[in-house]
């Protein structure tokens, strides 16, 4: 009954963690891929309005007019794109599938950094595409050598996650500038997935957005402004991928038809909303973390997102899984490297929670190592 695709879907290995975790009694939970703040209450107070005013219908599927005004603007002003082409999208996640739907035909190759973000190998996997992942171990940075070396001529796109999920690892503009002119020499697409990037803690953020002819940028809302659940992103680009925000937009029409009328509704404040504060004290979380298993465990420094991805202690090579499961046991929620890697040598954690489950946190792994 189930169709063929869906064996390639594999959720077992990060369900085995939940099962586990379902037995911790106040655990340190160091799994969340999301932000502990809330939604700031202007925001939250937009969007009930919204849906007082009425704004409960269909928008038209490239997103309110005010909304995609309000972000063309922020184009202009953050990368100096006049007229970008737009799509307002159901997340990032959203913008991310009709991206590749749009872009990956059966065989076609694609660049994906490893570790990685989850959903980017099962996007590429469904459509019939072939996941060629390059490497950044040990320290997390794009090697855009190493990149090119992978490239043939099935390569479809290379794929840029700064600041990343899961090694919180941030790419200097010059190497994704160096990346770009990889992308121009060999005629690629440089999909850029930007939603981390006002939580970057030692430098200014550097975007994609100008490296190459070719570059599609998604941006989200979900993390900056604590609204996970509510589903607005947005997909811009270089005059180069127009043509594919087009197909993506034809492809939302027949699908996601558009992202929820009074969140658009309420993303125009949340763009106008400083959350400069909630960004200062995920920093501080950040310090508290690396400082405190700077000891014991390798860790690339951890300068964006809020995620750390140490190694294992221990002999090299020891299993991720194994060092989690132990973690686990005492009470310590944290995932190992497979659920994001071909490798199973490091685990994440994200720190994205109060200051004393990390001090808790913190205790129990150190004693682990
Ligand atoms: N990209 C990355 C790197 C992420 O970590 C996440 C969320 N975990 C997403 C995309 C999806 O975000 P959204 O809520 O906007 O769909």
């Amino acid at each position: 009954m189930i169709a063929k695709r869906m064996a390639q879907m594999d959720s077992s290995g990060i369900r085995k963690v939940f099962d586990l975790a379902a037995k911790m009694v106040d655990p340190v939970n160091f799994s969340i891929g999301q932000p502990d703040f809330d939604v700031p209450d202007p925001v939250k107070d937009a969007l009930v309005e919204a849906v007082r005013r009425g704004e409960n219908k269909y928008t038209v599927t490239q997103g309110a007019a005010d909304l995609r005004d309000a972000i063309a603007a922020k184009m202009k002003a953050d990368h100096g794109w006049p007229d970008a082409p737009l799509l307002i999208t159901s997340g990032v996640s959203g913008g991310l599938l009709l991206a590749m739907m749009a872009l990956i035909d059966p065989g076609d190759e694609v660049l994906l950094p490893d570790p990685y973000f989850v959903m980017y190998k099962h996007h590429v996997n469904l459509l019939g595409g072939v996941c060629v992942f390059y490497d950044t171990y040990p320290n997390f940075a794009i090697d855009p050598e190493r990149i090119e070396s992978l490239i043939t001529s099935k390569t479809k796109l290379i794929l840029l996650n700064s600041p990343s999920n899961p090694t919180g690892a941030v790419a200097t503009a010059e190497e994704i500038a160096a990346v770009g002119q990889v992308a121009e020499k060999h005629g690629l697409v440089v999909v850029s997935d930007e939603i981390y990037d006002r939580f970057c803690y030692d430098a200014p953020f550097a975007s994609a957005a100008n490296c190459c002819s070719r570059v599609l940028l998604l941006g989200g809302f979900s993390k900056t402004y604590g609204m996970t659940g509510w589903r607005l992103g947005y997909a811009a680009g270089t005059p180069g991928v127009a043509r594919v925000i087009e197909e993506m937009t034809t492809l939302q029409q027949y699908s996601f038809v558009c992202a929820p009328s009074m969140v658009q509704a309420a993303g125009r404040t949340a763009l106008e909303t400083d959350v400069s504060g909630q960004i200062a004290a995920m920093k501080a979380k950040r310090d508290l973390i690396y400082n405190g298993l700077r000891e014991k465990f390798t860790m690339a420094p951890p300068a964006g997102a809020f995620y750390v991805f140490p190694e294992v202690p221990g002999p090299p090579g020891g299993s991720a899984t194994e060092f989690c499961t132990r973690a686990i046991e005492n009470n310590c929620l944290i995932i190992p490297g497979n659920v994001f890697s071909e490798r199973d040598t490091h685990f994440r954690i994200s720190y994205s929670t109060d200051e004393q489950s990390i001090r808790r946190g913190v205790d129990i792994l150190n004693a682990l190592a």
